[in-house]
C-alpha cells in the first residue's frame, strides 16, 4: 500500500496537513486522502481540497486517543495509505505515538518543517532544548508523522470529494459527562496574530494593566516568557512563549524585557516581525529582533500606549 492519510481534530491544522501531503506526494504519485471523524462540517471544509472520508461513529469519542487511533488504523488499512500525517498539538502527539504502535510504524512528532530529498521524507525538529534543529528521516514503510501547527499555509481550495467511510470500533470505555470552558485565564496565544509579550525585565506587576491595554488597542493577546507565569505567576501558563510553552507564529511580537534565552526564541521566531525592548543592547533578543529599542520598558510602555490611543 502507498498512499497518504491526513487527520486532525483541528479544521486549520487538517488544512494545513493537506499542503504536507501535497509537498510530499508530488513526485511520489501517492494519493492524499483526508479523514474526519464525526465532524460533518469539517468533512465539507476538507472535500474542497482533498478526497476526504467521513467516519459517523457514536463510539468513538474524539477525546479518546485510543479509540481514534483505532479508527484510522482501520481508515489507512482500508484507504492504502502508508503514511499518516497527524498535527502536533497535544492531541495529535498523543495520538501519533497510539496510531504508530498500530501501524508497526516509525513515528516523528514536533515536526517543523519538511524536505523531500531523493524520494525520503527529511523531517526537521528542534533538538536540544531548541538550540539547533535536527534533520530526521523514518526507514519504516509506514510512517506516522506529526506536523507542528501554523508550520504550512493552509491549502487553497481546489478539488476532493466526500465519502463516507465505516469503521468497527468498539464502545470507549471514556464517557464525556460534562464539557466546561477552561475556569480561570484561557487562551490560544498560537493563535493570535498580534502578541504583546511580558518578560522579567517588566518587574511591577501594575505594569500588566498598561499591557494588556496595549494587546488591546492592536487587537492583540498578552503573552510572556515562562519565569513570568511559572515563578512570579502573573499569568497563566497558557500565556507562555517558548519550549515547554506555546510556539508562535503572529505577524507582530512585541517583547518586552525579554533576553532573548533559546528556550525563549524557538517558541516566537518564526513570527514576521519582533519588536524587542531591552535595557541591556547586549542582549540576545536584540540579535534577532527586527527592530529593536534600547529602553526602559517603564518608560515605553506608557509611551506606546500612548501614540495607540
Ligand atoms: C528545560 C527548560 C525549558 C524552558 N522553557 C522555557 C519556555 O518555554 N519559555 C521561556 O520563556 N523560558 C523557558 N525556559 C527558561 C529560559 O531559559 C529563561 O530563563 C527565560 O526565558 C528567561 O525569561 P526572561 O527573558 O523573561 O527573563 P530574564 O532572562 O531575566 O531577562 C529579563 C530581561 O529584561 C531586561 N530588563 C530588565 N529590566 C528592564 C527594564 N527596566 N527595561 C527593559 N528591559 C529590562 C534584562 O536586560 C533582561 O534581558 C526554560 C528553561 C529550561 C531549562
Amino acid at each position: 500500500m502507498a498512499g497518504i492519510l491526513i487527520y486532525s481534530d483541528k479544521t486549520p491544522y487538517a488544512m494545513q496537513l493537506i499542503t504536507v501531503a501535497q509537498m510530499i506526494a508530488k513526485d511520489a504519485g501517492l494519493a492524499i486522502k483526508a479523514v474526519s471523524i464525526n465532524d460533518a462540517d469539517q468533512a465539507g471544509e476538507l472535500a474542497k481540497r482533498a478526497d476526504t472520508y467521513k467516519i459517523d461513529n457514536a463510539a468513538i469519542n474524539i477525546g479518546d486517543t485510543a479509540a481514534v487511533a483505532a479508527a484510522l488504523k482501520q481508515a489507512a488499512d482500508q484507504l492504502g495509505a502508508n503514511i499518516v500525517l497527524l498535527s502536533s498539538n497535544r492531541r495529535g502527539k498523543e495520538l501519533s505515538g497510539r496510531l504508530a504502535q498500530a501501524l508497526g510504524a516509525g513515528c516523528l512528532a514536533d515536526v517543523n518543517s519538511i524536505n523531500i530529498n531523493g524520494g525520503n521524507i527529511e523531517c526537521l525538529r528542534n533538538a536540544l532544548g531548541g538550540a539547533t534543529v535536527a534533520t530526521q528521516q523514518i526507514e519504516t514503510e509506514n510512517k506516522v508523522i506529526a506536523v507542528m501547527p501554523k508550520a504550512f499555509e493552509a491549502a487553497p481550495e481546489a478539488s476532493g470529494s466526500l465519502n463516507d467511510l465505516a469503521v468497527d470500533v468498539k464502545a470507549s470505555p471514556l464517557k464525556v459527562l460534562e464539557v466546561k470552558a477552561k475556569g480561570g485565564d484561557s487562551v490560544d496565544i498560537e493563535a493570535a496574530d498580534i502578541l504583546v509579550a511580558v518578560g522579567q525585565g517588566v518587574e511591577n506587576k501594575d505594569d500588566l494593566t498598561t499591557v494588556e491595554a496595549i494587546a488591546k488597542a492592536l487587537g492583540g493577546e498578552v503573552a510572556c516568557s515562562k519565569p513570568v507565569a511559572t515563578d512570579k505567576k502573573w499569568f497563566s501558563e497558557e500565556r507562555i512563549i517558548g519550549l515547554s510553552g506555546k510556539k508562535c507564529k503572529p505577524s507582530l511580537a512585541i517583547l518586552l524585557g525579554i533576553s532573548g534565552q533559546v528556550q525563549f526564541t524557538v517558541g516566537i521566531r518564526d513570527a514576521k516581525t519582533i519588536v524587542a525592548v531591552n535595557n541591556d543592547e547586549n542582549a540576545d533578543i536584540l540579535k534577532m529582533a527586527d527592530y529593536v529599542m534600547v529602553a526602559d520598558v517603564e518608560e515605553v510602555m506608557p509611551a506606546l500606549l500612548k501614540a495607540l490611543s
